[in-house]
């Protein structure tokens, strides 16, 4: 506990006096939001009984064959996860870091592979986000006639049955009225077009040197943002790492590591630095 302490006070000085900041966002994040990540194969089974029938894994619903093969399927586990995400809300976390950017550091960054699209849902500015795998709150074509993509936050947006986890009534392309998917990178996913404005106003934000990283809720499964730690971190970036579980930090493996989840962490942390 003593130690804890310690590390939460070095961890405030950090945050205190650094001038550019990085948030690099993972399932964690989400976590403390009641999202779930579908990491978790018993749990899966358990909301989705119709799936354990058919043995469709969260990984091939969440793909590009699904939405060819299985379309009733595929739309019902993503209009599930738009309901689970409106149901749910932002939490105290995603706040902390807006009143950050804009009151104690001159530039930061969102770097978040979560595609529940809270950061930006909760205020972030839309130029100082990147969601690297998309956003369940916006559509492409799926025979992908153009590069294009659209917000569409209406909740519901398919129909769907619960007991068979089938939806109908799908969303089209205003272009060629084929069917709509997710602008998530899927699983096996050839066919994500991208967000080409994101990846150029997180490529300027790396332009010049970051003071500080600060990882969170990142799971060695999906390694996308301790491998940017690590980079940054060769070039003498600090890293804070917010995660309950010490195994995550075996990657980044920074001293200044909180074992804690992310909301509690960022009350925390706001306490003690400013
Ligand atoms: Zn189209």
């Amino acid at each position: 506990m003593e130690k804890h302490k310690e590390i939460l006070k070095q961890c405030a000085q950090l945050l205190a006096n650094s001038q550019r900041v990085l948030f690099l966002t993972s399932a964690g994040m989400s976590a403390d939001s009641n999202i779930p990540t579908f990491r978790d194969k018993d749990g899966y089974w358990r909301n989705f009984p119709p799936f354990k029938e058919k043995n469709l894994e969260a990984q091939d619903l969440a793909s590009p064959w699904a939405f060819r093969n299985v379309l009733p399927h595929a739309w019902a586990f993503y209009e599930w996860r738009r309901r689970n995400a409106d149901e749910n809300e932002p939490h105290e976390g995603y706040r902390i870091i807006n009143r950050w950017m804009e009151e104690h550091f001159n530039e930061a960054f969102i770097h978040t592979t979560n595609t529940d699209g809270y950061h930006l849902l909760s205020g972030s500015p839309i130029d100082r986000v990147m969601e690297v795998h998309g956003s369940m709150w916006r559509l492409q074509c799926l025979e992908v006639c153009s590069h294009n993509f659209w917000d569409e936050l209406a909740v519901p947006l398919c129909e769907m049955s619960h007991e068979t986890m089938k939806a109908w009534g799908y969303p089209k392309c205003p272009h060629c009225h084929a069917i709509a998917r997710p602008h998530i990178l899927m699983f096996g996913d050839g066919e994500y077009v991208g967000h080409p404005e994101q990846e150029r106003n997180f490529q300027r934000f790396l332009q010049e040197p970051i003071d500080l990283a600060i990882l969170v809720g990142s799971s060695g499964a999906v390694p996308t943002n301790d491998y940017i730690a690590v980079h940054l971190q060769s070039q003498g970036t600090k890293v804070i790492n917010i995660n309950p579980d010490p195994s995550t930090n075996s990657i980044a493996g920074t001293e200044y590591f909180l074992p804690m989840t992310s909301e509690a962490a960022f009350i925390a942390l706001n306490q003690a630095a400013f």
